[in-house]
């Protein structure tokens, strides 16, 4: 079957015929590859053209597709039904794993996507605090839930819409926004609302603009504003948790987070998503306090069984460690080629996280705002279809963050430099 048979087919059906839209290309132009198989770092599309894998369903597969223990977990558990809408054991398993590994986690709920994640934790955050307004950066994406779709980034930054149609201005009149890593703006925000703002939700690392990385005393800053007026910080960890670093950015940084947002690997490839915090906040959540909460498939066996089998795995002894160091010597040598090819890159990782913005001059991006005017978009796309040509499936969007798994080998990374450096032109 041919992929732009495919999308011709998906296109009669499905709206753009993607379900969710980077997917379909617009950010780098081209037919979407269709894909038919994974297995480890590597994918094959509908006519059987094999990629080293480098998006892993945007974050989810640390350990790369098809990882046995998961596929084998999922099907055991399967075998004994896929759903009760009642408590289960697997569910108490895993929270219990993620109490453990997160300072700041002695309560967690799970929902279904990051979304659901981030709409709930604002919505506590609001409760606790009996406060209506949030603050969230330009360029940080959770989700698509109406007061979160404030100048949110990835798919939206290349379909350059600042917010979305269908969300009411109501909706998003208590959202105040702010440039990432500009702790003034925020401070400037809390003397512009005081008592009025009920928390700050921020990705600790912005993976959905491209990689940025947090100045050095952002987090720690926005802890003590929020501190300072009484107002919640929520981190948004659905990528950077167990991406990051182990457990999360908000380990690395020594930042405890009020309300954690976590997703992607929690569910090892299956829609899970959680949010969790201090006892005393958690205990606003229904069916123990106001805040009402719920869902049909929430903490459902299968996405709770691929999740336990992913997080248990890569918490192994060196797992974690070795995926980040491949995903070191990626960035490394992309830095070094572009420079012998005088082509001005900003190329970061952390963990196994990584960002490759092409420049149109040289500069740094420490924000969105940067990164509108500095990214060469069109450079990255040529960039991005050589490398597809050459069996290297990056993600089909300039301001997206990179993946790179347990499963990617030195060698795979080595072929994937040698592509690079025919890529960059
Ligand atoms: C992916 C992502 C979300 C949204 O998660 P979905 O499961 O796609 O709804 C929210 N926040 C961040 C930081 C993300 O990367």
């Amino acid at each position: 079957m041919r992929n732009s048979d495919l999308y011709s087919r998906a296109c009669q059906v499905i709206p753009g015929g993607v379900n969710s839209p980077v997917r379909a290309f617009q950010g780098v132009g081209g037919t979407p590859v269709f894909m038919k198989r994974g297995e480890g770092c590597h994918v094959y599309d509908s006519e059987n053209k094999r990629y080293t894998d480098y998006v892993l369903s945007w974050g989810p597969l640390v350990l790369g597709h098809a990882y046995p223990s998961v596929v084998e977990s999922i099907i055991q558990t399967a075998r004994l039904g896929t759903s009760f809408g009642a408590p289960t054991e697997l569910e108490v398993e895993l929270a219990e794993l993620l109490v453990n590994q997160f300072e700041s986690i002695d309560r967690i709920r799970f929902v279904n996507s990051g979304t659901e994640a981030t709409m709930s934790a604002l919505r506590l955050a609001r409760a606790y605090t009996q406060r209506d307004k949030i603050i969230k950066f330009s360029g940080n994406y959770h989700g698509h839930a109406d007061m979160l779709l404030a100048q949110a980034g990835s798919g939206l930054a290349t379909l350059s819409m600042s917010s979305s149609a269908g969300v009411p201005e109501k909706s998003v009149q208590d959202t105040l926004v702010a440039p990432y890593n500009n702790l003034d703006v925020v401070r400037e925000l809390f003397s512009a609302y005081p008592g009025q703002i009920a928390g700050i939700i921020v990705e600790p690392v912005a993976g959905n603009m491209g990689l940025v990385l947090p100045k050095p005393e952002f987090l720690t800053g926005l802890k003590s504003l929020c501190e300072q007026h009484g107002a919640l910080l929520m981190m948004d960890e659905v990528m950077t948790g167990f991406r990051a670093a182990l457990p999360g950015a908000q380990t690395y940084f020594g930042v405890d987070a009020d309300i954690t947002c976590l997703g992607k690997v929690i569910g090892g490839g299956l829609p899970v998503a959680a949010y969790g915090g201090k006892r005393k906040i958690m205990e606003q959540v229904a069916p123990l306090g106001p805040m009402y909460q719920a869902g049909t498939l929430s903490g459902n066996p299968l996405g709770m069984a691929a999740g336990l089998a992913t997080v248990r795995a890569l918490l192994k002894p060196g797992v974690f460690e070795s995926a980040a160091a491949r995903c070191e010597q990626l960035v490394l040598g992309i830095r070094e080629m572009a420079a012998q090819k005088k082509i001005p890159v900003q190329a970061s990782s952390m963990g196994t996280m990584f960002g490759l913005y092409f420049l149109k001059e040289p500069g740094e991006i420490s924000n969105y705002e940067d990164a509108k005017k500095l990214v060469d978009s069109e450079r990255y796309s040529k960039f991005f279809h050589k490398m597809l040509e050459l069996g290297h499936y990056f993600a089909p969007s300039a301001f997206e963050a990179g993946f790179v798994s347990a499963a990617h080998t030195e060698k795979d990374i080595h072929e994937t430099l040698d592509a690079v450096c025919q890529a960059l032109l």
